[in-house]
């Protein structure tokens, strides 16, 4: 049945299909219904524990159905740099969507995405000038693998198919991206028969003050020597390993991986899916070494939290050589690329951070880092406590053994805040506009639940 869209009376057939079903929905059942179809991330179905619903965010407050307001400690898994609701994102999103949701990419192409591209040329490391917009971030990793394998099939390299990647790693959950994830965390040993096999070093030493010595690069430097002919990249998270660890390390070290793949003619892809937009307090983590790599993934935070978004971006010689050479294509393409509402959202999220209202961001950002420092100080003397860092927008507490969830997230709920620990990793990286009473509610709630 054709219904305008104005019509006076919306979703009139979902009346019609529960009445005939003679089941109305529960609406304030949600956990059980959640439980009933719903698969969560990691988890089993129905998992282990029942799920918090939410009914709406607004600033760096998510609020859940029964009422209860939580800081975000999460930011939304380090995509709402802005907070929620922000006017200019939704004004942004709102007006893409007056011309077009969405059109394909292929023969086609739109403003949108030119002018997303545009601006990540514009602020990204030098030499980055080709831009391949993707759905997830996990697919930018693939994509970037792609474009390195590619790259040296041109060249006549074709020998070089072996991705080096570091222990503590993390790049996605597909199973190109996984197959170059730490292989305990990212669990290999479930899909040993199926994924590739890649080159692992050692994780670089945690410490981002850390005076990198020759011992700290010597077992890279020895794969790299050893294997390098079969190599087609290096790819590592520069300057903190996320998922893998929350590990920071010295941007000095990141330099000399650079120095080292240059010389052994490697690529190198920097994963600055989570690292990217100002988390670690430069605009891009590769900063802090001022080098540039060869390829970049970028996501998260690429559209401010709106919606997913991923690119991957390279540089004139690689895409040259994948142009020049048979089949001339990369061999890649989303059914949703450069869906110009992410595209509208991901423009309007750069540009927000650059115009910095109402403090330039790298400031708020600073400010964060010590205000995170000073207030987790405290959790170092605790006895469940092994370690306790902060860099930029992201305050890490390491306990002595893996948090107890079942226990730890009402816990934490119930103190008024959002935070998601995974194994012995208590940790923080709030949106940029988080107020100073916020993250010292934050920093408190992570302190009660280390003394726990
Ligand atoms: C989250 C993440 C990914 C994967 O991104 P998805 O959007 O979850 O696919 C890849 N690399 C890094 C460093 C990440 O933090």
């Amino acid at each position: 049945m054709a219904r305008s869209l104005d019509s006076p009376e919306p979703a009139r057939h979902v009346t019609l299909v529960t009445e005939k079903r003679g089941k109305p929905p529960v609406a304030d059942d949600l956990r059980g219904r959640d439980r009933t179809h719903v698969w969560h991330p990691y988890a089993g179905a129905p998992p282990a524990v029942p799920m918090f619903p939410v009914r709406r965010t607004e600033g760096v407050y998510i609020e859940l159905e029964d009422g209860r307001r939580l800081i975000d400690g999460m930011a939304s898994w380090w995509t709402a740099i802005h907070g929620y609701g922000h006017p200019q994102l939704h004004g942004a999103v709102a007006a893409q969507l007056r011309d077009m949701s969405h059109v394909m990419f292929g023969g086609l192409t739109h403003r949108p995405a030119i002018e997303l591209a545009e601006r990540l040329v514009d602020i990204c490391p030098e030499g980055l000038t080709r831009v391949f917009i993707s759905d997830s971030g996990s697919v930018a990793v693939e994509v970037a693998l792609k474009m390195a394998l590619q790259y040296w099939r041109a060249r006549g390299a074709s020998r070089r198919t072996k991705i080096l990647s570091f222990r503590h790693g993390y790049h996605g959950d597909t199973l190109g991206a996984m197959s170059v994830c730490d292989p305990v965390t990212g669990m290999h040993s479930l899909f040993s028969d199926t994924l590739p096999k890649q080159l692992f070093a050692p994780a670089p030493p945690l410490g981002f003050e850390r005076e990198t010595t020759d011992d700290d690069l010597a077992p890279l430097s020895e794969i790299l020597q050893q294997h390098g002919p079969d190599l087609a990249a290096v790819i590592l998270e520069p300057i903190v390993q996320g998922t893998g660890g929350m590990r920071f390390y010295a941007p000095e070290f990141l330099r000399q991986v650079r120095k080292l793949t240059a010389r052994h003619d490697c690529l190198l892809i920097a994963d600055e899916i989570a690292s990217g937009f100002g988390r670690t307090g430069r605009l891009f983590a590769c900063e802090h070494a001022g080098i540039s790599p060869d390829i970049m993934c970028l996501g998260k935070a690429l559209t401010g939290g709106m919606m997913t978004l991923a690119a991957t971006l390279t540089t004139d010689t690689i895409a040259q050589a994948i142009t020049n050479s048979d089949p001339g294509v990369l061999m890649h393409g989303p059914t949703f690329m450069a869906n110009p509402l992410a595209c509208a959202a991901a423009r309007a999220s750069i540009d927000l951070l650059l115009e910095g209202s109402p403090t330039p961001w790298a400031a708020r950002v600073k400010r964060i880092e010590q205000t995170l420092r000073d207030a987790l100080e405290p959790c170092r003397t605790l006895p469940a406590v092994a370690n306790v860092r902060a860099l930029g927008a992201m305050g890490v507490i390491e306990l002595r053994h893996p948090a107890d969830m079942a226990i730890v997230q009402p816990a934490l709920v119930e103190l008024g805040v959002w935070l998601r620990p995974f194994g012995k990793l208590l940790y923080t990286m709030p949106p940029y506009v988080i107020e100073e009473p916020e993250l010292l509610k934050l920093c408190d709630a992570m302190y009660a639940v280390a003394a726990m």
